[in-house]
């Protein structure tokens, strides 16, 4: 049987190797693997809302083993470390336990053809104490770190306020990209929800002192002009200092510095200013990659230096037109999964794999409860509708309705959005511990 193995089950990888399970392992026309470093998969842009504590993580949680055994595919469990392309196999590390016991040993495994989902990073740039200081989103742990920190810097400031004083937590966020726009507006919701169960003083006065910090001239710099605009006056409008043209130097355990030597006081840094694809990319044996690592790809999303290696998703770099590459969101991961599963169904009958055409519909911006701004791709060609509030934030959730559908089915995907709603009346809106 040709051996496909697939490394990284996210928002691209994960939806792959389930519609090649359930195609090509059902029949038993190829063997399929996927390849996690962790055991469960969470949609990755979900994660603000993790870090926020609004999002029950055991809901929205699957586990590969339990998935891959319901959808005719093996999953193995580990971090892909190195690569012989010669002898046509991959080598997958240790899995150690917290205290560092090993509990598998590092592994190889042979294929015929091999799919690079790995997913991206945060690039810190360089940028002196933004790896030691500030709190990244790039995974769940990472997202519960945050939370956990956001928890207790609430909790302490309280501890040490006098009776009738307004505790104030400084939180800066680095980067007004969708992540760091996103986790701004969340932020407001998990105070209140912290005032309500008195975590936070009962005050009419912010208790969180947010500043939104970006080096370019706007917020939302990848989105047209309008919805920068739309979305700052909306985040002003509850009280997060949006500050632009600011560089951050250098960032302490306390406050952060700009290039104009301004200083802001941070109990609590979030770095969310870029992304390169992980390291290991750039040394696979022989396999091309770009100065952030993304694996150079053809429009067949095939390697340039190898025709048995594809990549896709955040890792890759593909040419969209002439100027622009694929942008490293989970809409084109979603694109390029649907595309690879027929290029792939194609390869083993031996017929031409075709070209990837990437199509924008458009971006969203969730900003808290009940709204979301964006544009969406217009009826005419080209063309982008503005939208806002209550319609945008319906087809906000939609995306990941979407991408529950595909890789659980409707019936599951629609058990799971149930449970997520019926979970949510019975808890606080807010993770409280
Ligand atoms: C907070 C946040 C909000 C976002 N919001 C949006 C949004 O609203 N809309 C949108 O379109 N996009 C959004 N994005 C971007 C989107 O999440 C990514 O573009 C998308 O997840 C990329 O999919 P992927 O399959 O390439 O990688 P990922 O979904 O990141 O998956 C990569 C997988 O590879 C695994 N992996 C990594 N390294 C290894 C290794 N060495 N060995 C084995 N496994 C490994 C990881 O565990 C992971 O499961 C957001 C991102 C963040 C962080």
């Amino acid at each position: 049987m040709h051996r496909i193995v697939i490394v990284g089950g996210g928002a691209g990888g994960l939806e792959l190797a389930t519609r090649l399970g359930n195609r090509l392992g059902r029949s038993k026309r190829a063997h399929v693997t996927l390849v996690d470093r962790s055991a469960t998969h969470v949609w990755k842009p979900l994660l603000h809302e993790v870090a926020v504590g609004s999002l029950d993580t055991n809901v929205h949680q699957i586990s590969y083993v339990a998935h891959s055994h319901w959808n005719h595919f093996t999953f193995v469990l580990g971090e892909l470390t190195a690569l012989d392309r010669r002898t046509k196999q991959l080598n997958v590390g240790p899995v150690l336990e917290t205290e560092g016991m090993e509990v598998l040993p590092g592994r190889s495994i042979e294929y015929d053809t091999l799919v690079l989902a790995l997913g991206s990073r945060t690039h810190f740039f360089d940028v002196p104490g933004a790896e030691e200081h500030a709190i990244a989103l790039d995974s769940l742990e990472q997202a519960e770190r945050l939370r956990k920190r956001l928890l207790q810097a609430c909790q302490k400031k309280t501890a040490h306020s006098s009776t009738g004083e307004n505790p104030v937590v400084d939180v800066a966020i680095i980067g007004a990209g969708a992540t760091g726009v996103e986790l701004a507006a969340e932020l407001r919701r998990m105070e209140s929800t912290f005032k309500d169960f008195g975590i936070l003083a009962k005050s009419p006065q912010a208790s969180l002192r947010i500043n939104l910090v970006e080096a370019g001239s706007r917020i939302l710099p990848a989105l047209p002009r309008r919805v920068s605009d739309s979305t700052q006056a909306v985040l002003e409008s509850m009280g997060v200092s949006v500050l632009v043209s600011k560089a951050v130097t250098e960032v302490r355990a306390t406050n952060i510095e700009l290039a104009d030597a301004q200083t802001i006081p941070s109990d609590v840094s979030i770095w969310a200013a870029g992304i390169k694809a992980p390291c290991v990319l750039g040394s696979l044996d022989g396999i091309a990659v770009n100065r952030i690592n993304q694996v150079k790809v053809s429009r067949s999303l095939q390697s340039e230096t190898d025709e048995n290696v594809f990549a896709f998703g955040d890792c890759a770099s593909c040419a969209w037109t002439a100027e622009n590459m694929v942008p490293p969101r989970a809409q084109a991961a979603h694109q390029q999964a649907m595309f690879l599963f027929k290029a792939l169904c194609a390869r083993l009958d031996g017929l031409p794999l075709g070209l990837f055409q990437y199509r924008d519909h458009g971006s969203l911006v969730s900003l808290g409860s009940s709204t979301a701004v964006g544009s969406l791709a217009g009826l005419s060609r080209g063309g982008k509708i503005f939208v806002k509030g209550y319609v945008a934030e319906f087809i906000y959730a939609a995306l990941y309705r979407k991408h529950l559908m595909a890789v659980s089915g409707v019936r599951r995907a629609a058990f799971a959005i149930a449970a997520h709603k019926l979970s949510r009346m019975l808890s606080p809106r807010v993770k409280l511990h």
